[in-house]
């Protein structure tokens, strides 16, 4: 039995050091955001991002050459200026915050930071430039204090504590045995994807970077906390070139410009108040998320009535 059972561990023990190996390198790339395949040009210099104003230039783009994803895609978000992007699920509008943050490059047209295209300048200074939540948050095997502080390794304690108090995530923290100190990822402790959002966006507050990209930063939150951040996140972008990919119409009521993106297309862009006018499909949307939202109300107070 003894040695049976020696070799069956030792397989068990190599399988998860293999599989927690993986999960590593995974969690490296997502938060990194590195594919291999992305190379800097020879001598490519850093991005002079003064101002953030960012455009997509009849910008083509597949994963698969068979199947195309965005079919020319063309804005500008002026420096400073708040640009939404709504639309149904797979409709593309995760790939184009990937574009800019050159995780993957254009298959045609241009995506470029303050007259410079993305793909002339090193994608060290293109990451350092933007802030970004994206919809699915993966946390290094570190400090919950180390994951915060990726945003700017040289803030102070108290500024990292600054940061998780904007993103609602302090008190929370405060309350682990270990603290700031707490181990997180993989290895250590498992938060929810509510928890690990507000990590993230904690981060982007610290980092303060010219340009915001919030992929659905808030869509596993309740709507109380989603409220409560929202007023944060407004806070960071203020002033800041922000473009938001929003599950949630509300949270764009305010942008500069709504784009509605369809299969890969833009269909209808405005402000809320034109979009609205128009009567096309973000008014359908609007009219949607209306009945869900009142829906949602009465089926709480049916709830606090029992
Ligand atoms: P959205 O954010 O609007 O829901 P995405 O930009 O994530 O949409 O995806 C657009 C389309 O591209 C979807 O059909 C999706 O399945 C596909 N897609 C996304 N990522 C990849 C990938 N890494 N490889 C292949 N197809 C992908
Ligand atoms: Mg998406």
């Amino acid at each position: 039995l003894m040695q049976i059972s020696i070799p069956l561990n030792f397989i068990g023990f190599l399988y998860r050091e293999i599989r927690q190996g993986l999960a590593d390198i995974e969690s490296m790339f997502d938060l990194l955001l590195v594919p291999a395949e992305i190379k800097d040009k020879p001598g490519a210099g850093d991005l002079q991002a003064v101002e953030g104003k960012i455009a997509f230039k009849d910008v083509r783009f597949h994963y698969d050459p068979d199947r195309p994803i965005l079919k020319g895609i063309d804005f500008e978000v002026p420096a400073g200026k708040t640009v939404a992007i709504v639309g149904p699920s797979g409709a593309g509008k995760s790939t184009i915050s990937r574009l800019l943050f050159r995780f993957y490059d254009v298959t045609d047209g241009a995506v470029e930071i303050d007259g410079q295209d993305v793909r002339d300048v090193t994608q060290e200074s293109v990451r350092h430039a933007i802030g970004m939540v994206p919809q699915d948050t993966v946390l290094f095997n570190d400090t919950i204090a180390y994951n915060i502080r990726y945003g700017r390794p040289d803030a102070s304690e108290e500024e990292v504590r600054e940061a998780a108090r904007m993103a609602q995530i302090h008190d929370f923290i405060e309350k682990l045995p270990q603290g700031y100190q707490a181990e997180v990822g993989e290895r250590g402790l498992k938060l929810s994807g509510g928890e690990k959002q507000r990590v993230a966006i904690a981060r982007t507050i610290l980092k303060a970077p010219p340009i915001l990209i919030l992929d659905e930063a808030t869509s596993a939150l309740d709507t109380h906390t989603e409220r409560e951040i929202q007023s944060a996140l407004d806070e960071v972008s203020q002033n800041r070139t922000t473009l938001v990919i929003a599950h949630r119409l509300s949270t764009v009521v305010n942008a500069d410009q709504i784009i509605v993106l369809e299969a890969g297309e833009i269909a209808e862009r405005g402000t809320h108040l034109e979009l609205l006018d128009k009567g096309g499909l973000y008014a359908s949307m609007w009219a949607r998320q209306r009945e869900a939202d009142e829906a949602e109300e009465r089926l709480r107070a049916a709830r606090e009535n029992d």
